[in-house]
């Protein structure tokens, strides 16, 4: 097939799997500048070879920006783009025309950081919060107010004076240390990690479950707010009103008199923006005077009273030298360029990951490429466009790997999924050396005197090649490897044995079933208090159980239903690890005889487990207070009513801590 013919075939499903990805299943895999290059290569190629037209195409659609799922909203006033400029010149030409325009030599300008995040309309009337609509098209967005009713930084009263109706606008972002926690422990729980900080606010505005939306620690900050009033002559002003309403104005906005002053916080935010907990792509330069701003107008994509400078990341060009294949604890294959060591942001770059074979067709990747990293607000350089100068050969061009590196076994990848798997989990070393060093991790089993390096030397010397092994190691084995003193198999020896007093939970998410994190692992034990039930629950048990659903259920499904797992597991209860919820919980008759109310939420127990434990030491639960309750157990939040009640028939109220004390009698 004709290259160029290929290429646009190829940039067609890319854009459309993408659209699919951000409209439907509100994921966005790539950066809106990342998808506007893709769709303007796509545009370039179609005029210039017109004969492989297609109406379908996707750059024939007009572009959106609005999901079926919400409701469409229309915005009062619409939400323009900004013009971008990354050189002073264009700063200087702009401030002449604004001069022009408005017949002055002076002029009062705002300077604001240019937050990187999903921007939002907030209307509020008689101080209340009305609509949150999303920017959209700039005409009309989505309607996400119940969403952004989650976010505590956007007031849904307004305090102090405030006009009857005003939009507030702003921009919703994730802070960095936020976003690194939520990817943290979404790899705890075998879900692959968001991309960014920015696409991970945009996708969370877009959730269809605000109780989801509420669990992200999404912030607001208010770059403008509109009224019909027109009270506020100055554009700064507004935003201290603003902020006297409840609202979060970062401390950052000043007001420049010149253009000296405006390059003074040009400079000022190059050099400190990475100390910032939040992501910026550059700054906007606003004419303060709002009078000015009308008289200025806009053009039909932006106003003209404003201009973004934006801050050209730090780049590197380099050449990809070769193509290697990482492949994870759960089998996903990840994609690694081989660079010539180039110095970028003060390191010595050897490598880009590449994560997915989408990446690698977007980028239309060949061996010998000359490419430009970027380090961003995230850790790993990546690869963010290819010198079109300097090309590999064609002959060069890279496809994704059909077999597995490590084992040679098909890999696959399932519909809906940008990941390659390798899926023989128990032959494929990176697989089982990452396992191994799951169980033992803090988060899991947290086995002191055993470290992620000791299990791959385990491993190599033919000593462990699965979790259950480690409890077989013998000392005599041990003492003939390198780098292993008496003292130090003593400790890892007291680690693994001590490993089995964990409880069946940390067990359990130790096992590193897929989609099976720590939360999980908690809620799966809630309603299956051992390994049995669990094992023979059916397709229809689990879905049904609070948080487990779909994606978990098949997962645990097809674990248990590999008998190497379940020989394993026979295995460790053989060496005495706990598979049972109760089993070391104590179970006595210190409470034969007694009757418990449990009001309220508890420090070091779910309200479960305390009915249990009582229930396991003789003792009976009822719902409501009589003359015959024993005991109150009161947590957090016990309700007053009970309280009066208790009172009045003296019974004794006991707090959690008073509680664990009698069992210990
Ligand atoms: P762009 O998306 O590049 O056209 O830039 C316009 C967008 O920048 C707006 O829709 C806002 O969401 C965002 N933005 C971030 N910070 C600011 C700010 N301080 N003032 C105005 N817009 C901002
Ligand atoms: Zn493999």
């Amino acid at each position: 097939m004709n290259i160029y013919k290929e290429r646009i075939l190829e940039l067609r499903k890319l854009i459309d799997h993408y659209n699919d990805e951000y409209y439907i299943n509100d994921k966005s895999v790539i950066s809106d500048r990342e998808f506007d290059n893709l769709l303007n290569e796509l545009i370039k190629l179609e005029k210039k070879y017109p004969e492989f037209d297609d109406l379908n195409s996707p750059s024939k659609r007009v572009g959106g920006g609005i999901t079926k799922k919400f409701n469409v909203a229309k915005h009062t006033y619409p939400m323009y783009s900004l013009n971008n400029t990354y050189t002073k010149n264009e700063v200087i030409d702009w401030d002449i025309r604004v001069k022009k325009k408005l017949g002055i030599d002076e002029i009062e300008y705002t300077c604001e950081l240019k937050y990187d995040g999903a921007s939002i309309n907030l209307i509020y009337e008689d101080g209340i919060l009305v609509k949150g609509i999303t920017r959209g098209n700039g005409v009309e967005g989505d309607d996400v107010t119940l969403n952004v009713k989650t976010i505590k930084d956007i007031p849904l009263k307004l305090s102090g004076k405030f006009p009857k109706r005003i939009e507030v606008r702003g921009e919703i972002i994730l802070p960095l240390n936020e976003f690194k926690n939520l990817n943290r422990i979404r790899q705890l729980n075998g879900e692959k990690p968001f991309m960014n900080p920015r696409n991970t606010a945009s996708g969370s505005l877009k959730l269809q479950d605000s109780n989801e939306v509420a669990k992200r620690p999404l912030k607001a900050f208010i770059y403008a707010a509109i009224n019909d009033e027109s009270v506020d002559i100055s554009h700064y002003n507004s935003l201290v009103n603003a902020r006297a309403n409840g609202f979060l104005i970062p401390d950052s906005i000043v007001r420049a008199n010149s253009l000296d002053e405006v390059f003074g916080f040009i400079n000022l935010w190059r050099n400190n923006k990475s100390n910032l907990n939040y992501e910026i792509d550059g700054v906007v330069i606003k004419v303060n005077n709002i009078n000015y701003q009308k008289t200025l107008g806009h053009t039909s994509k932006f106003p003209r009273w404003a201009i973004a400078f934006k801050y050209d990341s730090e780049r590197a060009t380099t050449e990809i030298k070769s193509l290697r294949y990482q492949v994870g604890r759960t089998g996903s294959v990840t994609p690694v360029a081989n660079l010539s060591p180039v110095l970028l942001s003060g390191t010595i770059i050897k490598s880009a990951s590449l994560h997915n074979e989408d990446q690698i067709l977007k980028l239309n990747l060949r061996i010998g490429d000359k490419v430009f990293i970027e380090k961003g607000g995230e850790i790993i350089p990546k690869i963010v466009g290819v010198d079109q100068k300097y090309r590999g050969k064609e002959s060069d061009k890279i496809r994704f790997i059909d077999n597995c590196p490590e084992c040679n076994s098909k890999l696959i990848r399932s519909k809906n999924q940008s990941n390659h798997y390798c899926e023989n989990e128990n032959e494929c070393r990176p697989q089982i050396i990452g396992k191994i060093q799951h169980f033992i991790s803090k988060e899991a089993m947290d086995i002191d005197g055993i470290g992620n390096e000791t299990v791959i030397q385990l491993y190599d010397n033919k000593l462990i090649k699965n979790i259950a092994d480690l409890y077989k190691l013998k000392f005599t084995d041990l003492i003939k490897l390198d780098r292993m003193a008496e003292k130090s198999i003593n400790n890892l020896m007291d680690g693994i044995e001590k490993s089995k007093n964990n409880p069946y939970e940390k067990v359990l998410f130790g096992l590193g079933i897929r989609f099976v994190g720590k939360t999980v692992a908690k809620k799966i034990i809630e309603k299956f208090p051992n390994i049995d039930n669990l094992i023979n629950a059916s397709y229809d048990d689990l879905n049904e159980t609070n948080n487990i659903g779909d994606k978990i259920a098949k997962s645990l499904i097809k674990f248990f239903r590999d008998q190497i797992n379940i020989n394993l597991i026979n295995e460790l209860k053989y060496f005495g690890l706990n598979f049972n919820k109760s089993d070391k919980t104590l179970s006595s008759n210190i409470l034969t005889g007694k009757s418990f109310v449990i009001s309220g939420t508890f420090e070091f127990h779910t309200r479960e487990e305390i009915k249990s434990i009582v229930e396991l030491n003789g003792g009976k639960i009822s719902s409501s207070i009589s003359s015959k309750t024993s005991y109150i157990l009161a947590g957090k939040s016990m309700g007053p009513k009970k309280k009066i009640k208790a009172n009045k028939l003296g019974v004794n109220v006991i707090d959690e801590k008073e509680f664990l004390k009698m069992l210990e009698l």
